[in-house]
């Protein structure tokens, strides 16, 4: 067992404080990593204050993990000490259901382990990356090709795969035209990801103000969707929607500028539902609504490789671990462009103190 210095949570109505537990000591086929940058995302506020109904306490959140690994089991190939090392989402999953069997391990039908509040189907709870050090399996652990500005690397793990991959599972690319619903961590995300696939991106925005942002990260045009004549413009002509809004909103909108075959996927996760869409929307022009979640392991390795080879990161603001609970508010108020990360070194001087 190692020692861990971390930030937990003791209860939904609680500030996130130093807690201190022990990780296991690396078995057969673990990976430990000493935890560099961790990405703060909006899960981890709706776990820490119990929003989805089903946190465990102590609740010690993070799961966008950049690192360094210390030490490896017998049994690891791909990783030695040294190596740099990322963790998303999860930490493990049945491995024999048919989804695992495909790569899609986010799918499993038996329910995966997520890095931090991660037995909701049972067993002990696991803690996340705002924390010093964490040990997982090889096999949900990532390499990293990036060669620097690593704390931007860290919001892939979540925010990258999570629009990384319906884009990629629609087949967007050149000659596709793709509508990006929503600028935030997300969103930024997957209006420079779908750019680089080679789509035409329409971003889709309600503040005007995002408008010269959301054309530095790559779309093509913006549209202001409270503006029901710019809307109308692109009625009938996507081929794709990606929707990062997780707020409750009307859906009728945007459905109605897919073109016929078009599917809108939804990523965002709402704590109330969206008011249902009007089935002429889908039904006259065969349009789909769809929803993705997160990505699989081998998929989230693709994802890294193709944001390194295109240099693509997250836009962010780094803050120390202190500063968390503050950042908690902040992003509450979308005061954020377009990811908090977290500089774990400010965590470890803390424990050192
Ligand atoms: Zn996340
Ligand atoms: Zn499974």
């Amino acid at each position: 067992m190692s020692k861990t210095y971390s930030y937990a949570a003791q209860s939904a109505s609680d500030s996130l404080k130093p807690y201190r537990f022990e990780r296991r000591t690396p078995g057969a086929d673990d990976v430990q990593i000493d935890i560099l940058y961790c990405g703060v995302c909006h899960s981890d506020l709706h776990t820490v204050r119990n929003e989805w109904h089903n946190t465990l306490y102590p609740s010690v959140p993070g799961h966008e993990i950049v690192g360094k690994v210390t030490a490896v089991g017998a049994n690891v190939k791909n990783f030695k000490v040294g190596d740099l090392a990322g963790v998303g989402c999860m930490v493990d999953s049945c491995q024999h259901c048919a989804s695992c069997a495909e790569g899609e391990e986010q799918y499993c039908e038996n329910g995966f382990t997520g890095t931090y509040n991660g037995p909701v189907f049972g067993g002990e709870n696991t803690f996340g990356g705002y924390s010093d050090s964490i040990v997982v399996k090889e096999k949900f652990v990532l390499r990293i090709p990036h060669k620097d500005n690593l704390a931007a690397v860290a919001p892939l793990l979540c925010a990258g795969i999570t629009t990384y991959s319906p884009l990629n599972h629609w087949k967007v690319g050149p000659g596709k035209k793709v509508g990006v619903v929503g600028l935030g961590g997300l969103g930024h995300m997957a209006v420079k990801i779908a750019h680089a696939m080679g789509a035409h991106v329409v971003l889709f925005t309600t503040s005007p103000n995002k408008r010269e942002d959301g054309l530095r990260l790559g779309a093509d045009e913006v549209i202001v969707s409270k503006d029901a004549e710019q809307m109308a413009t692109q009625a009938n002509q996507l081929d794709f929607i990606l929707n990062t809004v997780a707020a409750p909103h009307n859906l009728d909108p945007f459905l109605a500028l897919l073109k016929r075959d078009g599917t809108m996927t939804l990523v965002g996760a709402p704590d109330s539902p969206h008011p249902s869409p009007t089935v002429f929307n889908l039904i006259f022009k065969r349009r789909s609504l769809a929803g993705s979640l997160i990505g699989g392991i081998e998929e989230t390795q693709e994802m890294l490789d193709f944001c390194a080879k295109h240099n693509i990161v997250s836009d962010i603001e780094i803050i120390a671990m202190q500063d968390i609970n503050q950042a908690y508010e902040r992003m509450l108020k979308g005061d954020v462009k377009y990811r908090f990360v977290i500089d774990m070194a400010t965590l470890k001087q803390e424990a050192a103190a």
